[in-house]
């Protein structure tokens, strides 16, 4: 048995290897596994080079655990070390690497991954570590120990298979890594699509025999395999059917429902990126899906943390990105100035982005079918990226009440005859509550106007976006006017009352209406149209939700709407005037208020019960 010190800084290293990344333990096992991987890959090659002549046996990664011996083992049949190697790997590179990585980041917490702890990480768990190797070049096998003091042992191994046992003495307080669930879980999150298989002990699965009462389950042992070596964004596209895409996603997501499409990534230069993107169904809320992409380096997992990666809108897609071209050991500040970084930032935009216009394209119907649910994302992406919005802005589409779907500019084309105003601007008229708006709608469609539907969260933002990248659109809610006024033109109407009349009129109403907020005004609309209208003028309503939105306007916002009086309706023209008690016709004018409150969804609690009474008293 030989004794030596790894280096004369050692003293340090470990209490720190201990301490850091205290969160981030479990890394050790990714680290380790890796390494295993590394060296089964490597025998492999060297195989196919005719540089190994030997059996390959069977290239498996095992995963041991003896809890009553305290171990946890990962065995490979790579390529092993001889003692030489041992020293030169073990007790300088891996060393002296741990050493660099800690020394950098001692303070840094934020490191992407935390690749680069490598082979020393198994000391965040593991007191003691011996590692029994023997190389496929075929010398002796060899033992090395280390209790985590500077020094270590190393001595002749009794193994006879080629490869590697990394025997981790697990510590006391780290006997979460003696659980059978742990480890499992812990092999699912990082393991999960290694490029060599990878064994965790045996598993239970139960098989049934017979019929009916006779139905006897049956259980047997089998190997329990934990990964999925050629996961599907490895292969070629054209190897891959819809159903292998879906049944992937099912393997990365369990459970949740199919993903609406997906985008395979495939590129060699400038940088070398794999990885499946998938639209998942969004239902309307942006937030709850977010961060499902997992990040990989040469299938080996780091996270799924990829802001820095991906543009934050395309952070609402599911799936992988796999690039060993990701620089990972290093802080996420720097990751977003790392010109490669930047580089794939902007091929996976545009990759999204064509593969929408694509789909837009070639299969318009089958697109038109999925807008409720890709129209947040599209929208979204259109708002926060300058470069998608150029590239999909021609697929974005409006959906008009009658079902039908067009895109900005055909809309324009089909409501510029009818709804230009005055200033020579394209009308689009939108309602955000189909039910609630309804009388509004009709009115407007009864002028042969037409109402587009603009009912996400998102909307609010995505007008405005429109109408200053537009230029010549602009958005009115229907119930933002009377509907002679929508689409301002330069034609008033006679009012059939005359200047003294409709003095009486507002007197009326404003008595009528007491301390209520609208503002009064009259016009002489069509006899066809309600004798009284709420409207809510569109550029204050905008500001208050603006408002509303940021979180501001702490206490009660005041309720800016107006009052407008239809001077040419009968009811109003004819009736209340000719009424002949006044009290009466301050009644009538209440009522008709009523009646165009209620219609704007405003009559609630009391003011609901007062005017059901009113209408009970009414009609006695
Ligand atoms: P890295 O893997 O980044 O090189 P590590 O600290 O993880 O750094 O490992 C240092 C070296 O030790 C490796 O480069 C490799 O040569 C050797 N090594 C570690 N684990 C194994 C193993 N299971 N089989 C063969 N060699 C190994």
């Amino acid at each position: 048995m030989q004794k030596g010190q790894i280096s004369v800084q050692a003293e340090n290293i470990f209490p720190i290897i201990k301490k850091f990344l205290y969160s981030d333990q479990e890394i050790f096992l990714r680290e380790l596994v890796s390494n295993a991987v590394d060296a089964t890959t490597k025998i492999k090659t060297l195989s196919s080079k005719g540089e190994f002549k030997g059996e390959l046996g069977e290239l498996v990664i095992d995963i041991l655990l003896d809890k009553e011996n305290k171990t946890l083992t990962i065995r490979d049949r790579g390529i092993g070390m001889t003692e030489e190697e041992v020293h030169k790997y073990l007790n300088q590179v891996a060393f002296s690497s741990a050493e660099d990585f800690l020394t950098k980041y001692k303070d840094e917490a934020n490191i992407i991954g935390h690749f680069g702890l490598g082979f020393y990480s198994a000391f965040m768990v593991a007191g003691t570590v011996e590692v029994q190797t023997k190389s496929y070049k075929g010398d002796a096998a060899v033992k090395w120990m280390c209790d985590g003091n500077p020094e270590f042992e190393l001595g002749s191994a009794d193994k006879d298979d080629r490869g590697t046992d990394i025997i981790l003495h697990i510590d006391d307080d780290s006997t979460e890594f003696l659980e059978q669930e742990r480890i499992q879980t812990l092999l699912d999150k990082y393991c999960k699509f290694l490029p060599v298989q990878i064994r965790f002990g045996t598993k239970t699965e139960t098989d049934y025999e017979g019929e009916g009462e006779d139905k006897k389950p049956i259980e047997r042992q089998v190997e329990n395999m934990v990964n999925n070596p050629r996961p599907a964004w490895k292969k070629l596209p054209a190897d891959l059917t819809d159903e292998d895409y879906k049944a992937f996603y099912n393997e990365l997501y369990p459970y949740s429902q199919p993903p609406l499409f997906w985008i395979h990534l495939n590129i060699d230069f400038p940088f070398n990126l794999t990885g499946i993107l998938y639209f998942p169904k969004l239902n309307n809320s942006l937030e709850v899906q977010k961060n499902k992409i997992q990040l990989y380096s040469n299938q080996v997992y780091v996270t799924d943390e990829v802001k820095e990666i991906v543009p934050e809108f395309l952070t609402l897609l599911h799936g992988v990105i796999d690039s060993p071209d990701i620089p990972l050991n290093v802080s996420r500040s720097y990751l977003q100035s790392d010109s490669n970084v930047r580089k794939i930032t902007s091929y996976i935009t545009k990759k999204v982005a064509d593969k929408l216009n694509d789909l837009f394209k070639k299969d318009r119907e089958n697109y038109e079918s999925k807008w409720s649910e890709i129209g947040v994302f599209v929208k979204y992406g259109m708002l926060s990226d300058e470069k998608f919005h150029e590239r999909v802005g021609g697929s974005a589409l409006v959906k008009s009440i009658d079902g039908k779907l067009y895109t900005i500019e055909e809309y324009t084309d089909k409501v510029k005859p009818v709804q230009t105003d005055k200033h020579d601007k394209v009308i689009f008229l939108y309602t955000n509550n189909v039910k609630e708006h309804h009388s509004y709608i009709k009115s407007a469609q009864s002028h042969g106007y037409d109402v587009i539907e603009f009912d996400t969260m998102i909307d609010n933002h995505f007008m405005q976006h429109v109408e200053s990248k537009g230029g010549d659109v602009t958005f009115v809610r229907v119930d933002s006017d009377t509907v002679d006024n929508l689409v301002q033109k330069d034609e008033t109407k006679e009012s059939v009352l005359s200047d003294k009349e409709q003095e009486k009129v507002k007197e009326l109403f404003t008595e009528a209406m007491g301390e209520s907020k609208g503002a009064i005004s009259l016009k002489a609309l069509s006899p066809d149209d309600h004798p009284v209208v709420i409207t809510r003028p569109e550029f204050m309503r905008r500001m208050m939700e603006m408002q509303a939105m940021q979180g501001g306007g702490m206490g009660e916002m005041p309720d800016m709407h107006n009052v407008v009086i239809n001077t040419n309706h009968p009811l109003v023209a004819d009736k209340m005037l000719k009424m002949k008690s006044p009290e009466k016709k301050v009644k009538f004018a209440n009522y008709l208020h009523k009646l165009a409150m209620l219609n704007q969804n405003m009559l609630k609690g009391e003011e609901m019960s007062k005017f059901i009474e009113q209408s009970i008293e009414f009609l006695k």
